[in-house]
């Protein structure tokens, strides 16, 4: 399928590479620029704030059924007015913002793209004043206004999520209700990303800024964050694996703090107390059963049969036709999957079996956009390890690398993806093959032909 084949030197290549180079400083340049006090923007996004929103609210159905949802008018009505003072401020980007308190006394809130923010009542028990409480729900809402999770589902870093966004993408049927066509509950985890360190400091410095406008002490987030790494350890709270420390938490809010006009600021109401003793004194949450949702998965028989053709404006693969697209068209990122490819674990939905193609959003060499694809995709999942350094080969006349990866598999034991990156005139094309590391050889004829049968346009 892919021949293997040497470099040759072309004269437009070094020229190309210096323009790259160039265009690499010029990134740099920008992201070392920010000085505390300078302005906060959404980066590099394929989605529309509308697909922001649409997602969120989808997604925001689904864990409303699986968490247990605070049954305490009083208490909700706080964590909705006190998050909505924060959502009014003008640099919260104007989102459909809702509130939530989940009744889960581990320490943890998270916020999905377009605006719903869900709070642990552990979060409120944690906290030692309503000023706290509000940074966290300020860093949240800094999140969605900075567009961090469609952002990092942009940079195409993810395997699990493809088949979620791709499908509220296409706006068609909803992909979570294609996920309940194929009997896999949605876990809360595979919703919730990981954050970058750097997406943290400018949660941290726009969150800093929301609490300012609302005449909260900015400070008390930052301390709040501090006091939450301190109880550190493995075991530490929750909140912290999803957001993690970007250091020197106090004194980059400080610096943020000092380019605001001067004001008073508050540690927030005195309802506070009251709210953190109805928050403790709540009855045990209903527990929905970790054992049902990872019931046994088994990976999907090796497909037999008919292929079937996906075409997009910019290329056509074929996939075997008992398997599933989710996302179509105009979707940044694509999956393929067997019924039974996409498994329900403890950690939400994951490919275990299937197909992920997308194009990587970075211009320049080959070898080094891999590298880059590569090292996104491992931090995404840190148990990802490159087992065959990338090869050249072609794919139909264009350079292209093959990158041979181990992990571990949803299914339990190992797993072998494959990753294909072809260079093209619109940006670096790549597929991602996933099977159980023992079910790899009886799927490679499969995922031959679904390499083979990729054509480009234009
Ligand atoms: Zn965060």
């Amino acid at each position: 399928m892919l021949e293997p084949h040497s470099h040759s030197k072309n004269p437009r290549s070094a020229r190309s590479a210096r323009r790259s180079l160039l265009a690499l400083c010029l990134v740099l340049a920008a992201c070392a620029a920010r000085q505390p006090g300078d302005p906060l923007r959404p980066g590099f996004n394929v989605y529309s704030k509308e697909q922001d929103i649409e997602l969120g609210r989808q997604a925001a159905a689904e864990i409303v059924k699986q968490v247990d949802v605070v049954d305490n008018r009083e208490l909700q009505n706080y964590i909705s007015q006190l998050g909505q003072r924060l959502a009014q401020q003008p640099e919260s980007g104007g989102y459909p913002y809702q509130f939530t308190l989940i009744n889960d006394d581990s320490i943890n809130a998270f916020a999905l793209p377009g605006g719903p923010i869900f709070v642990h009542s552990g979060l409120l028990e944690a906290g030692d004043n309503e000023a706290q409480v509000a940074g966290v729900l300020a860093h949240e809402i800094s999140h969605v206004a900075l567009r961090h999770g469609t952002a990092q589902a942009s940079k195409a870093s993810m395997i699990q999520l493809p088949a979620v966004l791709a499908g509220v993408a296409i706006g068609q049927e909803s992909a979570l209700a294609q996920l309940g066509q194929l009997g896999l509950g949605l876990g809360v985890n595979s919703l919730i990303m990981k954050y970058s360190r750097d997406a943290e400091r400018e949660a941290d410095a726009l969150g800093a800024r929301i609490m300012a406008q609302a005449g909260l002490d900015p400070i008390e987030m930052a301390k709040f964050f501090e006091k939450l790494e301190a109880q550190g350890g493995a075991r530490g709270p929750q909140f912290l694996s999803s957001h993690p420390n970007p250091g020197d938490r106090v004194k980059n809010v400080q610096a943020e703090l000092q380019t605001f006009p001067q004001r008073q600021y508050t540690a927030g109401s005195n309802q506070f107390p009251r709210m953190k003793q109805l928050a403790s004194n709540l009855p045990p949450p209903r527990h929905r059963s970790q054992a049902a949702m990872a019931a046994a998965n088994n990976p999907p028989a090796p497909s037999t049969g008919g292929f079937e053709q996906l075409a997009t404006n910019r290329f056509a693969i074929s996939y075997p036709s008992q398997w599933r697209v989710y996302g179509s068209q105009d979707s940044p990122v694509i999956t393929m999957a067997p019924p039974q490819g996409l498994v329900r674990g403890s950690s939400g939905v994951a490919l275990g079996y299937g197909a992920v193609v997308s194009y990587y959003p970075a211009r320049g060499d080959l070898n080094a956009v891999t590298r880059r694809l590569l090292s996104d995709l491992q931090t995404m999942d840190p148990a990802l390890r490159v087992a065959q350094s990338p090869r050249a080969a072609r794919l139909r006349g264009m350079r292209a690398l093959v990158t041979q990866l181990s992990g571990r598999s949803p299914y339990g034991g190992g797993e072998t993806n494959l990753l294909l990156t072809v260079a093209r005139p619109e940006g670096v094309f790549y597929v991602v093959l996933v099977a159980p590391e023992q079910h790899f050889g009886q799927a490679q004829s499969t995922f031959e032909q679904i390499v083979n049968s990729i054509q480009f346009r234009g």
